[in-house]
């Protein structure tokens, strides 16, 4: 199963990725837990990354699409892979179709987290009093909405386009959630 996930900030999309990755036996791959393991260990990709996280924007394409196609080199991604964060604009999502194209290992489905605005906000609060991410406060927050929806939505219309995209609604609990993700990749041929 080779599969993106997309939704904004706070839809769940880690929670969902970590169930369905140990579900179809398949790495998790988020670019922005890559970007903050290398925040933490002081490397210099990290350091590159770090003034974009910290305000809320995009780290510039050049270095996330070299760190993706340098992660999905690795043996793990045999067979199949979630991708979680990536791609976020659409440049990056020609990218990812290049990289797949050139290995003949398409993706086969794209799963979108939808959810209202105001349980977008509550979630992020919520989570910013737990993890402490210094992305998480309300102006950061703010600007990453902005940017998910100038930059990030229109990956939506591009994987429908190619006719790839599953919407769930990503309010409820977890757990119902998670069935009803797999439920819709259980029609996507493998
Ligand atoms: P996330 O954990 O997915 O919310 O990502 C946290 C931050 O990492 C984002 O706000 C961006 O600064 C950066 N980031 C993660 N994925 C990407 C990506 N695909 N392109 C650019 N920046 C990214």
């Amino acid at each position: 199963m080779r599969l993106v996930l997309v939704g904004p900030p706070g839809a769940g999309k880690g929670t969902q990725a970590q169930f369905l990755a140990s579900h179809f036996s398949i790495p998790h791959i988020s670019t922005g837990d890559i970007f903050r393991a290398n925040l933490k260990a002081g490397t210099e990709l990290g350091k590159q990354a770090q003034t974009f996280m910290d305000r809320g924007e995009l780290v510039p394409d050049s270095v996330t699409n070299e760190m993706v196609k340098d992660r999905l080199t690795n043996d793990d991604v045999a067979n199949g892979f979630i991708l979680d964060g990536f791609p976020r604009n659409v440049a990056q999502a020609e990218v990812l179709r290049a990289i797949l194209a050139e290995k003949k290992t398409p993706l086969q489905a794209v799963l979108e987290f939808s959810a209202p605005d105001a349980e977008i906000i509550a979630r992020l609060l919520q989570r910013a009093e737990i993890e402490k991410r210094v992305d998480d406060q309300e102006d950061v927050i703010k600007r990453r909405l902005e940017v998910y929806a100038e930059q990030t939505a229109p990956i939506v219309s591009f994987y429908r386009n190619e006719g790839l995209l599953i919407s769930v609604s990503a309010v409820g609990n977890v757990e119902d959630i998670t069935a009803s993700a797999i439920s819709a990749l259980s029609r996507v041929a493998q």
